[in-house]
């Protein structure tokens, strides 16, 4: 092997920068969640994770029920959690869809893969719009109006009238299941995600987690719910992919990530 191939082989292996991100999401964070939502951030970071690398999905009137603003100890931990560099993303105002599918292909995502939680996927432009704005002055009042860069759908699900809200609202980004939208790009299209509502889900996602996580090494959206403590065998699938995907991938937040991205609009 000539000596330059080897110089820039050491090189790629020495310098972080070129390896694939590992994009550690929270999601479901609200009063409802806070207990469920610190111990999933505990796990993060106690298996490598710096809370900096972490991106934590806030919503702001659970089943609109649990105004965050009005709820001190969430909001406290989260004023913490951006003090710590984590960056923090809108995932929705309730969480809780509404309105009726209108094909068996729209129910089943909606009452399939989503459980009722795809909160914009069935919205017109002006129900996104006014849920957007509710969800906006919480996080305002909340103190958390500077923190928020991102943000998240529930279940990730977008009507088309709703996309069409989400880009021109003002958002660094926003992420689908397809990966993360940032200007013209799409990044990350890699997701692990894990379920829990079932000892199947849980087997299933377990399976999904560990196929993934051996493929060649790729930018990696993974995402965890606070219900995914009430599993034991979740959360140890949880250790050991995160145990997996560290040593090939560079932990960093969402924000982090475009802002190393030469594809992506540079995010402010
Ligand atoms: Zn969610």
């Amino acid at each position: 092997m000539r000596p330059s191939t080897l110089k820039r082989e050491r090189l790629a292996s020495e310098a972080p920068s070129v390896k694939p991100a590992l994009l550690v999401s929270v999601h479901d964070v609200s009063p409802l969640t806070l207990e469920a939502s610190r111990r999933m951030v505990d796990l993060a970071v106690s298996n490598g994770v710096p809370l900096n690398a972490l991106t934590v999905l806030v919503i702001p009137r659970h089943e609109d029920r649990a105004p965050l603003d009005e709820h001190s100890s969430t909001r406290d931990w989260l004023h913490g959690l951006a003090e710590a560099g984590a960056c923090l993303c809108l995932h929705g105002f309730t969480h809780r869809m509404s309105g009726q599918a209108r094909s068996p292909w729209q129910w089943a995502w909606a009452q399939g893969f989503a459980r009722g939680q795809g909160e914009l996927y069935l919205s017109d432009a002006a129900d996104c719009e006014r849920r957007l704005e509710a969800a906006r002055a919480i996080i305002c009042r909340a103190g958390l109006g500077g923190d928020v860069h991102g943000f998240v759908p529930p279940a990730w699900l977008l009507s088309p009238a709703a996309s069409g809200v989400v880009r021109q609202a003002g958002f660094a980004f926003h992420e689908r299941l397809c990966g993360i939208f940032a200007g013209d790009v799409i990044l990350a299209h890699r997701l692990i995600g894990f379920g829990s509502l079932s000892a199947f889900e849980a087997r299933m996602t377990a399976a999904h987690a560990w196929l993934q996580s051996h493929r060649r090494p790729a930018d990696t959206r993974l995402a965890i719910h606070p219900a995914d403590v009430r599993r034991d065998d979740t959360v140890e699938a949880i250790r050991c992919t995160l145990r997996r995907l560290l040593p090939r991938l560079t932990p960093m937040n969402y924000m982090a990530f475009l802002r190393s991205h030469p594809a992506a609009a540079s995010p402010s």
